[in-house]
C-alpha cells in the first residue's frame, strides 16, 4: 500500500479491466475488510472509496457513474424528517411525493403544491406515470425515446463488482458478531458502529441505475453468497478462522431463536415468514438482520434504495393484483396499528419488503428483479397513506381539546422558506406533534403566514379558541405574526 490510495487503485484497476485476474483486489480487500479489525474505521472506508473509484477521485467517479443512470424513474427513498414536495396539479394519486431535486428540475410554476417534512419516510414518484402526470416529471426522468441506453464500459465498474459482495460480507459479519444481545442491550449500539459502512452502501445505491445493477446482481446471487459465507479451509490464520466459526454459530443460533412473526394465516407459506428460516442470498440474510436489529433506518433505506429497477416499470404498473404486494400491504397495516406513529417508517418498511421478497423467492431469479420494483414506489407510499390517518386522528383531537401552537420558520434557499406548525397538547401526558409544513417565499408578509395557518385550521374545522398559547422560533417578525394570530 506504499503507492498511496490513488496510485494503488489505478494500478489495480488496470489489472482488473485488462484481464479477469481479481487476485490483487481480493488480496487488498482481505486486508481492508479483516473482520478482526473494527468496522467503523474511517481510513478503511476511505480506502474502499478510492479503490472502487479506480484511479479517479471518489467524487469524479460518482459523477461519471451517474452519467450512466438510464433510470426513467427516480425512486429515491427517504427516512423521517426529509423535506419533500407534493403537487396536486401533477398528482394522479393524492399520495404522490417528489424529492426536492426532482421537484426543482421539473416545471411546477403556477401549480398547487406544498412542501412537507416527511414524518415516516417515503419515496420519490418522479417518472412513474401511474402516480403523476408526465408533464410534472423532471428533465432527468422525462421519457426520452430517441436516446439510446448508454452502457458503462467494463473498466468503470469492474472493481465495484468484486468489492461489493465483500462489503456485504463485512457488514454481515458485524451483524452476526453482535447479535447475541442480552436482555436490556440496545440493538442500536452495534448498528451505530456499522454506520460508516451502511452509509457507504447507501451512497453507492444512490448513484443511479448502473451502480444499482452491480449491487442488486450481487446481493441476489445465491452462488456468491454461498462462496463467501462458506467456512474457509484450514489455510486461513487461526484467529480469523475462529472468528468466522464463532460468528457462524451465532448466526445459526439466532436463526433458531428468531421469534416467528405472527403473519396472517394466508401469508404463512411465504418462506421468510415461515417457521424454518433459511437464507440463500445476502439480501435474504440482510432482511433477517434488519428485523433482528429492529429496522435500523440507514440499512433499511439502503436496501430500499437498491431495490427499484426501473426497467420493469411496466411490471410495477400492473402489479396491483400481485400476491406479494397485497401481503406486504396487509402486513404493514397490521404492524402500523401496533406501533407508535413516529416509529411507523422504521418499523413497517422492512417487514413489508420482506414479505415481498419472500413471496418473490418462490419464483426464479429473473422474476425477482422483475417484481421487486413495486416495493419502491408502492410500499413507502402506503406508509404515507397511513400517516395521513395519523394526521386525521390528530385533527380530530385538536377539534375538541386545547393546545399550544408553535410556528417555526426556516430558510431553505435564497428566496424560499419552510413554515412548520407544531402543536403541544395533553393526551395521557404531554404530546408534541407536527401539524403541517408549508413552503413560503422569504419575503412573505406576516399576514400571509397568518392566513396560511388560519386557512388550515378552518379547512380542518379546528376552532381558533382551542389555541391556548402560541410560541415562535424567536424571530421578531414571527413574534409579531404570533401576536396577530392570538389577537384574532
Ligand atoms: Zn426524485
Ligand atoms: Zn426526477
Ligand atoms: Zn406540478
Amino acid at each position: 500500500m506504499r503507492k498511496g490510495k490513488r496510485g494503488c487503485a489505478s494500478f489495480i484497476q488496470a489489472q482488473c479491466s485488462s484481464s479477469s485476474d481479481s487476485s490483487q483486489v481480493n488480496l487488498l480487500l482481505d486486508k481492508l475488510l479483516n473482520p478482526l479489525k473494527p468496522i467503523d474505521d474511517w481510513d478503511t472506508i476511505d480506502w474502499i472509496k478510492w479503490l472502487i473509484a479506480g484511479g479517479r477521485t471518489p467524487s469524479e467517479f460518482q459523477v461519471i457513474v451517474r452519467r450512466y443512470d438510464t433510470a426513467t424513474t427516480c425512486g429515491l427513498v427517504w427516512t423521517a424528517n426529509f423535506v419533500a414536495y407534493r403537487c396536486r396539479t401533477c398528482g394522479i394519486s393524492p399520495c404522490m411525493s417528489l424529492c426536492s431535486d426532482c421537484f426543482q428540475r421539473g416545471d411546477h410554476s403556477g401549480h398547487d403544491f406544498n412542501m412537507f417534512r416527511s414524518q415516516a419516510g417515503g419515496a420519490c414518484d418522479c417518472g412513474d406515470s401511474s402516480v403523476m402526470k408526465e408533464s410534472g416529471f423532471c428533465e432527468r426522468h422525462r421519457p426520452k425515446p430517441h436516446i439510446k441506453k448508454k452502457v458503462p464500459p467494463r473498466s468503470l465498474l469492474c472493481i465495484a463488482e468484486i468489492a461489493m459482495p465483500r462489503l456485504y460480507l463485512r457488514l454481515l459479519q458485524h451483524l452476526r458478531q453482535h447479535s447475541d444481545l442480552a436482555n436490556g442491550d440496545d440493538p442500536l449500539v452495534p448498528v451505530a458502529q456499522a454506520d460508516l459502512m451502511a452509509s457507504l452502501l447507501h451512497e453507492y445505491s444512490s448513484l443511479g441505475a448502473a451502480m444499482r445493477q452491480v449491487m442488486t446482481s450481487t446481493i441476489c446471487n445465491p452462488q456468491i453468497y454461498e462462496e463467501l459465507t462458506e467456512i474457509p479451509s484450514e489455510d486461513d490464520s487461526d484467529e480469523r478462522l475462529t472468528f468466522i466459526k464463532q460468528t457462524d454459530q451465532l448466526y445459526k443460533k439466532m436463526l433458531k431463536n428468531f421469534p416467528g412473526p405472527s403473519a396472517p394465516e394466508e401469508y404463512r407459506d411465504f418462506p421468510a415468514l415461515s417457521d424454518k428460516i433459511y437464507h440463500r442470498t445476502f439480501l435474504e440474510e440482510f432482511v433477517f438482520w434488519t428485523a433482528k436489529y429492529e429496522f435500523p433506518q440507514k440499512i433499511v433505506c439502503w436496501l430500499l434504495n437498491m431495490l427499484p429497477d426501473p426497467k420493469y416499470k411496466s411490471v410495477a404498473r400492473t402489479s396491483e393484483g400481485n400476491d406479494g404486494f397485497r401481503a406486504a400491504y396487509e402486513i404493514s397495516k397490521i404492524i402500523a396499528k401496533a406501533r407508535k406513529p413516529h416509529n411507523i417508517g422504521e418499523r413497517v418498511i422492512l417487514p413489508a419488503v420482506s414479505a415481498i421478497i419472500s413471496s418473490v423467492m418462490k419464483q426464479n431469479a429473473i422474476e425477482i428483479t422483475n417484481s421487486i420494483p413495486l416495493s419502491n414506489s408502492s410500499v413507502p407510499r402506503r406508509i404515507d397513506e397511513m400517516v395521513e390517518d395519523v394526521e386525521k386522528q390528530l385533527i380530530a383531537h385538536l377539534q375538541v381539546k386545547q393546545f399550544a401552537l408553535q410556528l417555526d420558520e426556516s430558510t431553505l434557499r435564497d428566496n424560499e422558506a419552510l413554515l412548520l406548525a407544531y402543536v403541544r397538547f395533553n393526551n395521557e401526558g404531554p404530546k408534541e406533534e407536527m401539524l403541517f409544513g408549508r413552503s413560503l417565499t422569504t419575503d412573505t408578509k406576516g399576514e400571509t403566514i397568518f392566513n396560511e395557518v388560519a386557512t388550515y385550521f378552518k379547512e380542518n374545522n379546528i376552532p381558533l379558541k382551542n389555541i391556548i398559547a402560541c410560541a415562535t422560533d424567536g424571530a421578531p417578525s414571527m413574534t409579531g405574526r404570533c401576536k396577530g394570530f392570538i389577537a384574532h
